[in-house]
């Protein structure tokens, strides 16, 4: 039987929060059911639900940083069982036949992957996310929690840490240059921004963060970044010229790309992650001079996921979070559009139990 709970709910772009009670699905042969106890905010819940990647399914639970414990399995489920601890990030389906999910490569599902929320299901539902109490997924989106990670640091991980991590291997942040270790810089210091800056520098990477101030230099250097640089500073793109091998951009905003080209060495690669609601100009000649490369990046497959979260785990990395309740969400969101959260706010679902439901 399809069962009911807690979960933040919008009812349109302009709503706030309310927590009120959703419908989960009566938990198929291969599926799991998930006791959610963290759900991290991805700046993607708010372009999503703010309406500016265009028209959301209303009403909208979102949230794909989901961390907790099974609490229930279906008849053909052979990989968990009740007590695992597990993480669900930005897919919940896709159709596991075509030539990118045979690779791995969930992410980009020829038929399209199912996102965890504001998508449509195989059986035509709505998908509806993490911010709430319990979730049910097919068992071959649930990735494995290593123990040395608390549930409310590693939520994050399943959307932040998998979206650097993958373009990081990809264009190999931990590979020598000359002899020299490669000169990577994460621009933006958000949630994706100082999963970024961990995971490059514990790939061996030498790690400059591009920031809008210095504000938060200091949480930069012991996130293992080597230096931090004011975007914002006079003469800051002709001082920097040509300095990075590898540029991730995680900048939720829209920003002079071409400038930031300018940054690469020739023949560097600046792989784009952040989604500004807006379009990006860019110029040609800013990849012709110097045979650059514009790369986008989409999350990672379940496979990589899982190999990041036992990255994290070995290397002792996890996210730098804000704990806050249910009642704070709204809030959140406006602090994370104001670049003030350090790093990622995760709501504590245990804070749905005084929660009255709407
Ligand atoms: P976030 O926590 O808000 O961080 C974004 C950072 O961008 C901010 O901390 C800020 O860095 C910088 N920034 C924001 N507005 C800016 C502006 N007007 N000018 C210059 N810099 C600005 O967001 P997030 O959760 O890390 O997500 C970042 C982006 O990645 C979002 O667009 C999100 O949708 C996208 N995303 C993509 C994927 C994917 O698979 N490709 C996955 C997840 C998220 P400073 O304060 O340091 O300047
Ligand atoms: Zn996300």
């Amino acid at each position: 039987m399809p069962f009911t709970v807690k979960a933040l709910q919008k009812t349109g772009p302009e709503q706030p929060f309310r927590v009120t009670t959703i419908e989960r699905r009566d938990p198929r042969a291969d599926d799991v059911v998930i006791d959610i106890h963290a759900a991290g905010i991805c700046h993607s819940d708010i372009h999503t639900i703010r309406n500016e990647w265009g028209e959301a399914s209303f009403p909208l639970t979102v949230g794909h940083e989901i961390a907790g414990v099974v609490s229930a399995v279906g008849d053909g489920v052979t990989g968990w069982k009740v007590g695992d601890r597990v993480g669900v990030g930005c897919m919940v389906n896709s159709c596991g036949a075509c030539e990118e999910c045979r690779a791995d490569q969930e992410q980009n599902c020829l038929e399209g992957n199912v996102g965890t929320y504001n998508a449509t299901d195989a059986d035509g539902t709505i998908t509806q996310g993490g911010y709430a109490e319990k979730v049910v997924v097919n068992e071959r989106f649930v990735c494995r929690i290593p123990d040395e990670l608390a549930f409310d640091a590693a939520a994050p991980l399943l959307c932040a840490g998998i979206t650097t991590y993958a373009p990081l291997r990809r264009w190999g942040a931990g590979e020598t240059v000359e002899g020299r270790a490669k000169r990577v810089a994460v621009l933006g210091l958000g949630g994706l921004g100082h999963m970024g800056v961990q995971i490059a520098a514990a790939m061996g990477a030498e790690v400059t963060v591009l920031s809008r101030s210095l504000k938060k230099e200091q949480d930069a250097l012991e996130l293992g970044a080597q230096r931090v640089l004011a975007t914002t500073e006079e003469n800051f793109f002709r001082d920097h010229r040509g300095e990075f091998d590898l540029i991730l951009n995680t900048i939720s905003a829209s920003i002079p790309v071409d400038r930031y080209l300018s940054l690469l060495t020739p023949r560097g690669v600046m792989a784009v992650v952040g989604l500004p609601p807006e379009k990006q100009p860019v110029g040609f000649g800013s990849l012709i001079g110097g045979g650059k490369v514009l790369a986008g990046s989409n999350i990672g497959g379940i496979a990589e996921t899982q190999e990041m979260l036992d990255f994290c785990a070995e290397h002792g990395l996890a996210a730098k979070i804000e704990v806050i309740g249910v009642h704070e969400a709204d809030a959140a969101y406006d602090r994370v559009v104001a670049g003030d959260v350090h790093f990622r706010a995760v709501i504590d679902t245990a804070t749905f139990a005084d929660a009255a439901a709407e």
